[in-house]
């Protein structure tokens, strides 16, 4: 019943769309036909319109095929395109809930380009069955005389075609009312018109083309033509027409005249320009757009240009999107424009096209080495430093630039293309505001290292991942009383991997939670087998945990369907967070922390310092300790040197986290000085070299070790 009822008020949507295009297309004044009329040959192209605007993706074949088929139906003239294309604009979202402009306009363009298609295939087709009637009824002439002779006549002067009769040598013999209309729309010429040649006609461009054509024809080479020309009119205004046309025999089957058809489509040809234009310009900023690029790059590289080699910059602006967040799409758009044209000023004779959003591109053709590209990129930079004064706001924008240039023997235009990406990319992540030349050595590491970012799940089931497990040692007993899980990737080609070489990596594509999923189940399972060996003596396991893991909906379910699964009490299990996760949005990591609090799970916030290190945010997160980041305690120096800076802040952490009752533990202590001076100002818990590096299970000692 929903179902049904549902479908039949999209029918009733559908019908109501119809109403509505037949309706303006009537205020258009391009129907012939009544409006009810006009519906029905509209109808049939609601169902085809509405599934092009409600697909998930846009079929541009099936958008173009549609265009066509809306030229057939013979709403003629660009004005009916318009009032089509401006009613699809502007009601699609309220009939048919599509909000996407992007994708509309997308729909559109095809829309309009089948459109074109379709003119021009049903100019053609009409031309041909006006001609073969006009033929049989010029051949009848010859044979049947009179009756014959005034059908041919009809034909000849009610046609709204132009039709002309051109003897062989190139002279018109007769043209009908139309034709004369074509040529004079207003009537300057009062005589009839005399035999003059039809080259007095045609565009001086397109004239030996054509008249070579009409040669094949009067000389019997071939039967029959058509195409495109532009011809003057008498007014001296310049006509696109398309002309079909037809070698008339006499009785002994001689080459005896001409007759063509000739019809105005010079608003299409317009149509067809403006599309063009439209295709390979940004319609933002009017820059030429990436297919330009593309196609420029590709014509480089092709055996028919003199090229050699080509230099690309491709350019990203910093930190656009926040432009476009905090003060509109309007003042983002301007801000694009105003860029634009300062590029296309800084570039003097390159071509500059926009690619996308934010990024830009600039093509230089035969650079004199990679210097030019670095002072042109310099050049840029420089350029883009004055603020940009959009309405009321300043605007202080920088670019990353990347460069790439090579022969154009020696690679191809989309492995030169995602070059100067990467270079690009080195220099935003350098921090922006600079230019990076392509260099292939990196690039091949990098891209090594995300080949092997994305071959983490299958490492997963293939168990080439490992558990080293490293003390964490009380301060005053010098007790062994926990153990942090480091993982390691026993990798068949390269060795024994440490989690620097992939982690970050992981995280980026997301591989990171399976691969955590796995480090949680193995570090219970083998805390579990202590506690079974130990009973009480029995060290917990502190196991990282990933930004993306904490924000992984149904993570916590994990968390404690592997406590359940491997049986280990929840208080042998320390999750280490670094403060990285818990900025990205406070409140619901807090929600986390706190069941996992509730569920009994120690939690601590690792590498503690080099964030925020928010006072306020670690008073309202229910941890039990923190882990000051090795690189403070490194600071301290072999004897852990009281006056240093570090020292101080250490200090004042440690002083600070027991207020709120937290227990400190401190990373990577590596000496005795260091060691004992940390002890001095009561830090609970050590880890560090001088207590023993990361090891296997087997390897580690769980019997007290020296203490500190
Ligand atoms: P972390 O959690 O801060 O781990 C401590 C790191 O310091 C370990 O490096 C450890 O080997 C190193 N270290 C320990 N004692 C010393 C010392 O005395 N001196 C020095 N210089 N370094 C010391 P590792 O194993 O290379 O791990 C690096 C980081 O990788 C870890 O930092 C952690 O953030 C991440 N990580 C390791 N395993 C995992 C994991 O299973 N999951 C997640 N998400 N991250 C992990
Ligand atoms: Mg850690
Ligand atoms: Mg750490």
């Amino acid at each position: 019943m929903q179902v049904g009822g549902r479908r039949s008020s999209g029918a009733a949507t559908n019908t109501r769309f119809a109403q509505e295009w037949a309706h303006v297309l009537a205020d258009a004044s391009y129907l012939s036909w009544g409006r009810a009329d006009a519906e029905e040959r509209l109808r049939p192209l609601v169902d085809p319109l509405v599934e092009l605007l409600t697909a998930h993706q846009l079929d541009r074949g099936a958008a173009r095929e549609l265009g066509a088929r809306f030229a057939e139906a013979r709403f003629r003239g660009t004005n009916a395109l318009q009032v089509t294309l401006r009613l699809i604009r502007t009601r699609s979202d309220e009939l048919f809930a599509v909000a996407e402009p992007d994708r509309v306009a997308e729909l559109l363009g095809e829309f309009t380009a089948g459109y074109a298609d379709g003119l021009r295939e049903s100019t053609q087709r009409e031309q041909e069955t006006l001609l073969a009637a006009v033929l049989q009824t010029a051949k009848d002439t010859e044979t049947a005389m009179r009756a014959s002779e005034k059908l041919f006549r009809a034909v000849f002067t009610k046609a709204a075609a132009g039709i002309a009769l051109v003897g062989l040598d190139g002279q018109f013999l007769d043209v009908n009312p139309a034709m004369r209309r074509l040529f004079d729309p207003d009537g300057l010429s009062e005589t009839e018109t005399p035999p003059r040649p039809i080259t007095d006609y045609v565009h001086a461009d397109d004239a030996p083309a054509l008249i070579g054509e009409l040669r094949e024809l009067t000389t019997g080479r071939k039967d029959s033509l058509h195409g495109e020309a532009r011809f003057v009119r008498l007014d001296h205004s310049v006509i696109w027409a398309h002309v079909t046309a037809s070698l008339v025999r006499n009785e002994a089957d001689e080459p005896d005249y001409v007759i063509g058809i000739v019809e105005d489509v010079t608003e299409r040809h317009q149509l067809r320009t403006r599309l063009r234009h439209q295709t390979y310009h940004d319609q933002l900023t009017r820059l030429p757009n990436r297919s330009l690029m593309e196609e420029q790059l590709r014509w480089a590289f092709s055996a028919d240009s003199s090229v050699e080699s080509v230099g690309l910059c491709h350019l990203d602006l910093d930190g656009f999107r926040a432009v476009n967040d905090s003060l509109g799409h309007q003042v983002g758009d301007q801000l694009l424009l105003s860029v634009a044209a300062r590029l296309q000023l800084l570039a003097g004779e390159h071509l500059v096209t926009r690619t996308s959003g934010d990024e830009f591109s600039v093509l230089v053709s035969d650079p004199m080495g990679v210097e030019e590209l670095c002072e042109l990129a310099e050049h840029i930079l420089a350029g883009l430093t004055p603020p940009f004064v959009i309405g009321q706001h300043r605007l202080s924008m920088t670019a990353s630039l990347g460069i790439a240039s090579r022969a154009v023997t020696e690679t191809w235009p989309e492995e030169l293309q995602r070059a100067a990406d990467a270079a690009r990319s080195w220099a935003k992540r350098a921090g922006g505001g600079r230019w990076a030349v392509f260099d292939a050595e990196r690039d091949a590491g990098e891209t090594s290292q995300f080949a092997l970012a994305s071959s983490v799940p299958a490492a997963v089931d293939r168990g080439e991942f490992q558990l080293y497990y490293q003390p964490l040692v009380q301060f005053g007993s010098g007790e062994l009383i926990g153990v942090e899980a480091l993982v390691r990737w026993r990798h068949p080609e390269y060795g024994l991997l440490g989690p620097a070489q992939f982690i970050d990596l992981a995280e980026n594509n997301g591989s990171i939670v399976a691969l955590g999923r796995w480090v949680l189940t193995e570090a219970c399972r083998q805390a579990k087998r202590w506690a079974e060996e130990l009973g009480p003596a029995a060290p917990y396991v502190s196991v990282n945990v990933a930004p993306r893991q904490l924000a992984e909906p149904g993570w916590l379910d994990e968390v404690s369907r592997v406590l359940e699964q491997t049986g280990l009490d929840p208080c042998r299990l320390q999750l280490e967070i670094t403060e990285r996760a818990v900025l990205v949005d406070e409140t619901a990591a807090s929600d986390t922390l706190r069941t996992l609090r509730d569920m009994g799970v120690q939690l601590t916030i690792d590498d503690f310092g080099t964030g925020y290190s928010s006072l306020s945010y670690l008073r309202r997160l229910p941890v039990h300790g923190l882990k000051i980041d090795g690189s403070f305690i490194r600071g301290l120096g072999e004897a852990g040197t009281q006056q240093s800076k570090d020292s101080k802040i250490i200090e004042a952490l440690i002083t600070m986290a027991h207020a709120l009752d937290l227990v400190v533990t401190a990373e990577w202590v590596e000496t005795a000085g260091q060691a004992s001076w940390l002890a001095s100002l009561g830090c609970d818990v050590a880890q560090g070299n001088w207590y023993g590096p990361p090891v296997t299970p087997t390897q580690l000692n769980l019997r007290p070790p020296l203490a500190g």
